[in-house]
């Protein structure tokens, strides 16, 4: 009990510094803007007040002090019941500017690493994204790539197999998606739903077309292990892997049901299939716990984020997609002595043409 709540003041906390931080870093980005001044932020009431100034390098600090708490890194004991599906902080209607804030600036930074990611043309980043329905994966994809360059981001989205599909291994359509050198993919599902969906309706697997002597009571350790060792080969020849559990709970997935019901623009999103999903949930839990533990490494970890507040989810997920790439280094490729010379030529003679 003392343990978790200290926990939770922690998290309390640190979204509180975080929040505060990041927007002093967009003020102060867009005070300097002559041509366009940003919009001034109202912070009125917010809790989350003003307090410091922030470098970029503070800044990238912060999100990684701020997404760590999420991050499972080696997940050997890994309990789901300790990971809290909302924020456990206060967060209100006053707050709502200097969230969006918060956002806006850590997608910049995105932006900014993204750019070099693509110049440099080495790394990849592998962004997965699982959860159950409605708990906003696809709010999540938008908002988060929204500030981003399209030219370097691929977003793939898994549903069930085609007949192709299931005329290969279940990594055969993942593998045929990974990100390029010095691009950012996104996986909207993933191969992850192989012991996942198929897990908790075993006539999926018995329907595919694996041969039934190699349908055997080890079939999912050795999936986890299979899965490992496809990560460490991916990381080891440049793919960085992140992967997000969008943990939501079952009472805010009524509520966000209800809402798409309720909403004639919203109807599209639902169907009675994600009802009848949801009377598998605790199956569902179970087979999410087990996946983490057996498949979160400290190289291509699991993030297991609140999902009950999407503003807060998305800052989660910003922060931890920013950390992982400034953890690459990542800068613009050096240009040579010859080469800054030619581009002085070049420019003189265009400088010189009548
Ligand atoms: P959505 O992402 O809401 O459009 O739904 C896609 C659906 O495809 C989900 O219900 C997934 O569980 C399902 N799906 C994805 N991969 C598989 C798979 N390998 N086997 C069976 N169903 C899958
Ligand atoms: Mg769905």
């Amino acid at each position: 009990m003392i343990i978790l709540s200290f926990l939770l003041n922690f998290t309390a906390i640190s979204v509180h510094l975080f929040l505060i931080n990041m927007s002093t870093m967009a003020r102060k980005k867009k005070s300097s803007e002559k041509k366009s001044p940003g919009k001034a932020v109202s912070t009125k009431g917010s809790k989350l007040d003003d307090i410091s100034k922030l470098s970029n390098k503070e800044l990238k600090e912060r999100a990684r002090k701020f997404s760590k708490q999420y991050c499972v890194g080696d997940g050997g004991d890994f309990q789901l019941k300790k990971y809290s599906t909302d924020p456990n902080i206060d967060l209100g209607p006053e707050d709502k500017p200097l969230m969006k804030l918060t956002l806006e600036t850590g997608v910049e930074a995105l932006a900014e690493l993204q750019d070099k990611m693509y110049a440099q043309d080495k790394w990849s980043l592998l962004v997965i994204f699982q959860a159950m329905d409605a708990a906003g994966k696809d709010g999540a994809i938008k908002h988060v790539m929204s500030g981003i360059n399209p030219q370097g981001c691929q977003v793939t989205s898994f549903k069930a197999p085609s007949a192709e599909e299931l005329d290969h291994d279940y990594l055969w359509r993942c593998q045929k998606n990974m990100p390029e050198r010095g691009r950012i993919g996104i996986f909207n599902r993933s191969y992850y739903e192989d012991v996942l969906v198929v897990r908790v309706h075993e006539s999926i697997l018995h329907a595919s077309k694996l041969p039934e002597e190699l349908v055997t009571p080890d079939i999912w350790k050795n999936r986890f292990k299979d899965i490992r060792n496809y990560e460490k080969h991916l990381s080891r020849n440049g793919t960085r892997i992140i992967k997000f559990f969008l943990n939501v709970s079952k009472k805010e997935q009524k509520k966000r049901f209800i809402e798409r019901i309720d909403n004639p623009d919203k109807n599209w999103k639902f169907s009675s299939a994600d009802a009848k999903e949801r009377n598998y949930w605790d199956d569902y839990m179970k087979s999410y716990e087990e996946m983490i533990r057996n498949t979160s490494t400290r190289e291509s970890p699991w993030y297991v984020v609140p999902a009950d507040n999407k503003s807060y989810a998305r800052i989660v997920i910003v922060s931890a997609i920013v950390n992982a790439m400034d953890k690459l280094n990542l800068e613009y490729p050096v240009v040579s002595k010859e080469k800054i010379a030619e581009l002085k030529t070049i420019k003189q003679a265009l400088l010189d043409e009548k």
